[in-house]
């Protein structure tokens, strides 16, 4: 699941998670991720992961949002391009 990415110019390698509502995206170097507004996942990615980056991965990939008690997330997939688009930015 987690070898499915895509890279932004950022140097984040990013995954899509389905949850019951949204879509969560997050970097699979650094542990970064984004649900509704995008913070740590709009600055460069910092080559490693932090604890707390490592712990959303392991939650995520085992199906777990990295925050919500009980809310479960689909497998992971690549980052869709118009997505990535509005990541990127201008
Ligand atoms: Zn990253």
């Amino acid at each position: 699941m987690l070898s499915l990415l895509a890279v932004d110019r950022r140097g984040h390698q990013l995954i899509a998670f389905e949850a019951p509502t949204t879509t969560l995206v997050a970097c699979a170097v650094c542990g970064c991720w984004a649900e509704h507004l995008p913070r740590n996942i709009l600055l460069q990615c910092a080559g490693t992961k932090e604890r707390a980056g490592a712990q959303a991965l392991a939650k995520l990939a085992a199906g777990r949002h990295p925050t919500k008690v009980g809310v479960r997330v689909g497998a992971g997939r690549p980052f869709e391009p118009v997505a990535r688009l509005v990541l990127d930015g201008p």
